[in-house]
């Protein structure tokens, strides 16, 4: 036996159509059908007849004038379309309820209407004239509302497949079922007495099957109706409404500012019709608006983006401020702990560094230079004569004097106690020996007032040089040199130049 039909044998939960439904489509199936009969059928219940009223009165239908009897509505709309309404309230109406298994009914019409309103606005755009095209719709699913109603846990753990291995709802539904909702929902609808033009659809609208060609337009309705409805409750709006656009754009050729509006009116619309269907339309609004909607949130979202852009901007202009004041700060402490405290010169461990650096520089670029070495003359005496801190001043005098003859280049060190150094870059023996004696000379003429005497100095001095290829490179024997020369200078009576070039030494 077929699978749906055993199903539908054995199931004694199988719904039977509701009474009203089935009196309407008796009379509509009847070739000489009157106005007056169906109206009767109608009007009998008049919950129904409100209904149909408001739905005939919506904008759905945009009529001039207003609709207030049955009789009036039948003759603006038909009786094929105010059958068709009033089938689709009272199968939604039945098909309510709260079963075991927690099936959200209300969602389930929701999307149902939706679906319904969708597939009514496209068909005219896609040129299909039927006035079955709202109820199909509506009504596209229900095997998936009567294979719950039967078997809740079985329908269950089809929604849980479908979750949990990704698979389409009619593959799980097979899988369980031996059937999936497009046939089992034709299957009853086709029992029920509605038209071919109703079930042969449904029958087809996931387009798993091949789709017979008189159908093949409405299975498209079908299937894009149920897109807007997923965009509008679904989770994957976006792509939805991207496969809208794809289809109607390409295979229909509609343009995109009717695509657009199309699917803005959806929400329009079926919040009208979702409440005289008496289900909660929520927040159900435009797409474009809610695109807007969304954009505002992200220009706010840019705004405090923005702010904390400026802010971070802020905090690290102020970081690099404090870390520009720090390099300066440690470059002073550098500074100051290769200066000698007395006389603002370099001190000994500077000159030592300075030394190695500037031979280095000379042996790799093959350049010259020269180191001048001098040292106050009876120095002890003049503390012995003034005082040790009179001699502090003579020490200061003397360095200010050297620091103002030198080129900015040199780098003038207090070596010892009263001796002092002098590197020159790039200059030969000659030349520093001419410095020198200009030194000794300045130093000779200097008269340092100090508290309130006037003292008197001379230096010795020694020069020594490095010549690359020539001298020796080790920065020990050209201080030795220099150190040798001065002391020559002391021997030879002090106040005097001596030069000692290491190239020929
Ligand atoms: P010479 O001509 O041979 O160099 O004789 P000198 O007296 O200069 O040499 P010596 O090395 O015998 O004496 C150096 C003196 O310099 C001894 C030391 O007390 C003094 N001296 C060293 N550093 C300072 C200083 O910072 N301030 C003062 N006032 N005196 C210093
Ligand atoms: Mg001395
Ligand atoms: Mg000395």
């Amino acid at each position: 036996m077929d699978p749906v039909e055993k199903f539908l044998k054995t199931e004694i939960k199988i719904p039977s159509p509701p009474a009203i439904a089935v009196r309407i489509l008796d009379v509509v199936k009847k070739n000489n059908a009157s106005f007056g009969e169906l109206a009767g059928i109608i009007s009998a219940d008049p919950a129904l007849t409100a209904k149909i009223l408001m739905v005939a009165n919506s904008s759905f239908y945009s009529l001039n004038s207003k609709v207030d009897n049955i009789q009036r509505a039948l003759s603006i709309i038909g009786v094929d379309a105010l059958k068709n309404i009033a089938l689709s309230f009272v199968i939604a109406g039945k098909m309510k309820g709260t079963p075991e298994g927690g099936f959200n009914f209300d969602f389930f019409w929701k999307r149902a209407i939706t679906a319904a309103v969708g597939a009514e606005l496209l068909a005219p755009m896609v040129k299909h004239r039927s006035d079955d095209t709202f109820v199909t719709a509506l009504l596209q699913d229900i095997g998936i509302v009567i294979m719950f109603f039967c078997r809740p846990e079985d329908y269950s753990k089809v929604l849980d497949e479908k979750k949990a291995a990704g698979l389409q709802v009619c593959a799980a539904e097979k899988q369980l079922f031996g059937f999936d909702h497009q046939e089992l929902g034709a299957e009853v609808l086709k029992r029920w007495g509605l038209p071919e033009s109703i079930y042969m659809p449904i029958r087809h609208h996931h387009h798993d099957s091949p789709v017979p060609d008189d159908y093949a337009l409405q299975t498209d309705i079908l299937l894009l109706s149920d897109d807007v409805s997923s965009a509008y409750h679904g989770t994957r709006s976006t792509s939805k409404i991207l496969e809208i656009k794809k289809i109607l754009g390409e295979k229909f050729g509609i343009s995109d500012a009717d695509i657009a509006n199309y699917i803005d009116s959806v929400a329009e619309k079926s919040v009208e019709i979702l409440s005289s269907f008496e289900i909660d339309p929520g927040d159900m609004k435009p797409y474009s608006q809610i695109l807007l909607e969304a954009n505002e949130e992200l220009g706010k979202l840019n705004f405090s983006y923005e702010q904390l852009v400026l802010e971070l901007k802020q905090a690290k202009e102020e970081a690099e401020s404090l870390a520009q004041d720090l390099k300066l700060a440690n470059a002073r402490l550098r500074e100051l702990a290769s200066r000698d405290g007395l006389t603002g010169l370099y001190n000994h461990r500077y000159f030592q560094e300075a030394m190695a650096r500037e031979l280095s520089e000379a042996v790799r670029y093959g350049r010259s230079f020269a180191l001048i070495m001098f040292d106050i003359d009876h120095f002890k005496k003049i503390n012995d004569n003034y005082g040790h801190p009179r001699g502090d001043i003579v020490i200061k005098a003397i360095s200010q004097t050297i620091m103002e003859m030198v080129r900015n280049c040199d780098i003038v060190a207090r070596y010892g106690g009263e001796e002092f150094a002098i590197i020159l870059p790039e200059t030969e023996l000659v030349g520093a020996t001419i410095l020198a004696d200009r030194v000794r000379k300045s130093i000779e003429a200097l008269e340092m007032v100090a508290d309130g005497l006037t003292i008197k100095a001379t230096v010795s001095i020694g020069v020594s040089n490095f010549v690359p290829k020539k001298s020796p490179n080790k920065k020990a024997a050209m201080i030795d040199s220099a150190d040798k020369a001065l002391y020559d200078s002391k021997r030879n009576g002090r106040n005097r130049v001596t030069a000692i070039d290491t190239a020929t030494t």
